[in-house]
């Protein structure tokens, strides 16, 4: 789908930009990384949130995200659940987030099941048949739109859509490669190569899907994050004017923000790692980093470069060469350590990433300590 045109983009409110005497300054660096005075809440109209890695792991919430999202709603911010995950039904999907303790309502919910069906119903008249390797969900969201989702191939389906779902299978797949081979079009709703679990990555649709595309040599259109159609579509539905995308995965959630022109945080509480960020490419980049939901609740420190030096809060990073060297210094005006401790990967990831703005280099960066107090952020960080 590289048809689609680039989004214009969105602002903060109260950015830079925004209105004078506004709660909210941001304040944009060349790190990328960016501060914002007052809790993002007061700053961005709707969160649009990934699911599995964000708001929980397996089948159980995120410790106190339930929490901090009652709280982000208090304070004004909407909330929409964006999933590439489409094994389940946009009812589904908020019926559990109810048992976790969130509200949620299935209007709130976009699912990657819905987006591969939307793309399928603009190419192929109501009433067409459509195999499913997947769940219940994709069943649903074909049926939404006027497909008719089957599971054999002799029904000559025109199309193929390929979702993550654990009944997924080798019974499934041989349906899929006849179909294919018979000259269906072949959507996955996404590439995800891993689902986050409490036993940590498991194989995700992009594992299955590679295991197709190398029974067939046909590479399936995708349709799921980072593809820009999944956050338009949320953003259209839910009349946003300063979205911000909260997820764990680069290649997914932060690519697709970059994408569509959205500000984005990367929180810590899926599979990506502070050693992933450190070289992340460009449209890798999150805007703001959290280590789970709450980092909405709270303001978020400036990053700034000058010369070979990076500064956050209390915390200074230069770079020699692929070497950070990390060291604490004096707290600037009496301010405050972020709550989340994490101000000194801030330094360091804006630190990288400035040294880098292309991101053409990939070689891993070295983290040196300067001080006993940096030695223990870097071992807190697992980067020492
Ligand atoms: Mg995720």
């Amino acid at each position: 789908m590289t048809d689609e045109s680039v989004h214009e983009g969105f602002a903060p409110r109260g950015s830079a930009a925004g209105t004078a005497g506004s709660a909210a300054t941001a304040v944009t660096v060349a790190t990328g990384l960016r501060g914002h005075l007052g809790p993002l809440t007061t700053g961005y109209d709707v969160a649009m949130l990934d699911l599995d890695g964000v708001v929980y792991v397996g089948a159980d919430a995120v410790p106190g995200v339930p929490e901090a999202l009652a709280e982000a709603r208090r304070e004004g911010m909407r909330l929409t659940f964006v999933t590439n995950n489409a094994a389940r039904t946009t009812d589904a999907v908020a019926h559990h987030l109810t048992e976790l303790g969130i509200e949620a309502d299935a209007d709130e919910v976009v699912n990657s099941a819905q987006v591969a069906a939307h793309y399928l119903s603009d190419r192929f008249p109501a009433g067409s048949p459509v195999l499913v390797i997947g769940g219940e969900g994709l069943f649903v969201a074909l049926g939404d739109r006027g497909l008719r989702g089957v599971s054999s191939a002799t029904e000559s389906p025109v199309a193929v859509v390929q979702g993550y779902s654990p009944d997924v299978g080798w019974a499934m797949l041989a349906e899929g490669s006849v179909a294919i081979r018979a000259g269906a079009l072949w959507v996955a709703t996404n590439l995800d190569s891993t689902v986050p679990s409490p036993r940590g990555p498991l194989p995700g649709n992009g594992s299955m899907v590679a295991a197709l595309r190398h029974a067939t040599g046909v590479v399936p259109i995708a349709t799921g994050k980072p593809d820009p159609t999944m956050h338009r579509e949320t953003v259209e539905r839910s009349g946003a004017r300063a979205p911000l995308v909260v997820g764990d995965r680069l290649d997914t959630d932060i690519e697709g923000a970059s994408a569509v022109g959205c500000d984005s945080i990367l929180v810590l509480s899926g599979v990506t790692n502070p050693i992933d960020l450190l070289t992340a490419p460009p449209h890798h980049r999150a805007t703001y980093l959290g280590r789970d939901v709450s980092a909405l609740l709270f303001a978020h420190p400036d990053v700034v470069t000058v010369g070979d030096t990076t500064e956050c809060a209390q915390w200074a990073v230069e770079v020699h060469d692929r070497t950070l060297t990390l060291r604490s210094r004096a707290s600037p005006d009496g301010e405050s350590p972020t709550e989340d401790g994490l101000d000194p990967l801030r330094a360091l990831c804006g630190a990288a990433w400035a040294a880098d703005p292309g991101g053409t280099d990939s070689s891993p960066w070295a983290c040196v300590a300067s001080d006993s107090a940096s030695s223990q952020a870097l071992k807190d960080l697992d980067l020492g």
